[in-house]
């Protein structure tokens, strides 16, 4: 018996511990089940200042960003991860044990967990039938006169079902929620179809918050970094709940590098190969014979629906193919989510399918 389980919060307690990509899915070297990005560029790094403390919010890093982005330098806060993004947001508007966060599922996974490490209550607003949002439900979840909710997570591309928003009814759930709620939209996967992000909205509603990544389209999952965009008034509450130091020197260095010109045009041109990949991997699924259904190809992702995911997740293992299983999760039975890698490897991929 542990001597010390009893001392750590309640809801802790009652957590099972999170499993990271690296330990999910089985052992294989085709690696398809984080939505990582398959290619790895080169960086320089500069270790001469590593004695001094970095920058709170370096200066080149957000600068850097902000242009990319096309929002004001006041706008971005740079965090270890979106997903350090979203404990924050968490952290900073809602009271533990009074206040809630909503979210539509399925949908992804740490809104729930980082409200539940905070001792925050989840509201949930189900994707309609098709996986759309269903932007009223929400709206009246959020406005009804004892609401708690104080932050909505939408999702888009919503990972792991690919459904997008719709501009105008997100314009209207913004103005109807003005002053009770922040709207969260998580473009994580956001360059993968650039023309749907909200970012330019931030210019005219306070209460919109889009977080990104490097993770995804700028091939860098191992050095944590995200950015959190919205007007000054929501930046300067979360710069009072951030760590002092969130963003490591060598961090942002490689980072500062993958938004210069060239590192973006290195990430446009793998958007472009991998968008292609998921075209090619999309119609040729539709000709096997154990798929069932193909959802919104968004992201560089693609969630397929199978007869048997068991038979299909194991025949991919037994190959060294490792995918993420969805089937438990409500409304996704027979669901597998797969990765855009290579080409060789969506090669890979059919021809384990193909072999059933
Ligand atoms: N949002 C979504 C929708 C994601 O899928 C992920 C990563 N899987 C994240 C946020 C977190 O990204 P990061 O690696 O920057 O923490």
């Amino acid at each position: 018996m542990s001597s010390i389980k009893h001392l750590a919060r309640e809801t802790v307690q009652a957590l099972t511990p999170y499993l990271s990509a690296r330990r999910i899915g089985g052992t294989g070297d085709v690696w398809l089940n984080a939505n990582e990005s398959p290619d790895c560029s080169e960086y320089q790094l500069d270790s001469s200042k590593l004695n001094r403390y970095p920058e709170f919010q370096p200066h080149s890093l957000i600068t850097a960003y902000a242009d990319y982005a096309a929002v004001k330098h006041s706008q971005v806060l740079s965090t270890r991860g979106a997903d350090e993004s979203i404990e924050i947001l968490i952290r900073t508007f809602c009271e533990p044990s009074a206040d809630s966060i909503l979210i539509c599922p399925p949908t992804y996974g740490m809104y729930a967990i980082s409200a539940e490490t905070c001792g925050v209550a989840i509201e949930e607003v189900a994707l309609a039938d098709n996986f759309d949002v269903d932007y009223q439900a929400v709206e009246n979840s959020v406005t009804k006169v004892d609401s708690q909710v104080k932050l909505v997570f939408l999702c888009a591309p919503n990972n792991p079902t690919g459904n997008i928003l719709d501009r105008q009814k997100l314009i209207a759930l913004l103005q109807a929620t003005k002053g009770k709620a922040l709207i969260v939209a998580d473009e994580a996967y956001i360059e993968f179809c650039p023309k749907l992000s909200q970012a330019d909205l931030i210019a005219q509603y306070e209460n919109l918050v889009i977080t990104r990544t490097l993770s995804k389209a700028f091939a860098l999952a191992a050095i944590r970094c995200g950015f959190t965009l919205a007007q000054e008034s929501v930046i300067e509450m979360l710069s009072k709940v951030i760590a002092p130091y969130p963003v490591p020197a060598p961090v942002a260095q490689i980072a500062t590098q993958a938004l210069s010109k060239d590192g973006l045009a290195v990430m446009f041109e793998r958007v472009k190969i991998l968008n292609n990949n998921r075209q090619l991997l999309q119609d040729a699924l539709q000709d096997i014979d154990c798929v069932t259904e193909i959802f919104q190809a968004t992201g560089n992702f693609l969630l397929v629906r199978f007869k048997d995911s068991v038979k299909v997740f194991a025949a991919f293992a037994k190959n060294g193919i490792i995918m993420r299983d969805f089937a438990n999760k409500p409304r996704l039975k027979n669901c597998i989510r797969i990765t855009i890698g290579t080409e060789a490897e969506m090669q890979a991929t059919l021809t384990t399918l193909n072999s059933l």
